[in-house]
């Protein structure tokens, strides 16, 4: 089965929805099979966003990302990382659709409410940055 890595972000964190965005993935019927809520150290925000470091946002992006703890999740499901992807919709929250979840409670570009895993290369790398084997339930 395939899994996806998910940040329930500071914006998110500080607007008490955590739980609201968790219900979405479990009315999709996903599987929630490790979690935490945590700070996300520096070098660990260098590496998940390794493909950004050049990019001019860079700097504010990772001031945001440390601003609170973070819930961090693996979630499990058929084709679960293109599925949840769609439900988050773009990046930029103002042009994501209702009923999406960036569209419902994300801000703009920055705050997007999530994050979730863009293909299979990068779900393994943000599970193996995230998740020890020993966090991850087996059912
Ligand atoms: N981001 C930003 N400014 C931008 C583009 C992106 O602050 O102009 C942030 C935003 O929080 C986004 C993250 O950087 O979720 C990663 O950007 P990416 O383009 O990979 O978007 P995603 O894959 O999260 O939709
Ligand atoms: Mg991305």
């Amino acid at each position: 089965m395939e899994r996806t890595v998910v940040l329930i972000k500071p914006d998110a964190v500080k607007r008490g929805v955590i739980g609201e965005i968790i219900t979405r993935l479990e009315k999709e019927g996903f599987t929630l099979v490790a979690a935490k809520f945590m700070r996300l150290p520096e070098d660990l925000i260098d590496q998940w966003y390794y493909h950004h470091r050049e990019k001019p946002f860079f700097p504010d992006l990772k001031a945001f990302m440390t601003s609170t703890p973070v819930m961090a999740m693996l979630w499990e499901g058929k084709d679960i990382i293109s599925r949840v992807r769609a439900i988050c919709g773009p990046t930029d929250s103002k042009k994501a659709a209702k009923g999406t979840i960036r569209g419902d409670f994300g801000i703009d570009v920055q705050m997007n409410a999530i994050h979730a895993s863009e293909n299979a290369g990068a779900a393994k790398q943000e599970l193996d940055l995230m998740f020890h084997p020993h966090e991850i339930y087996e059912y």
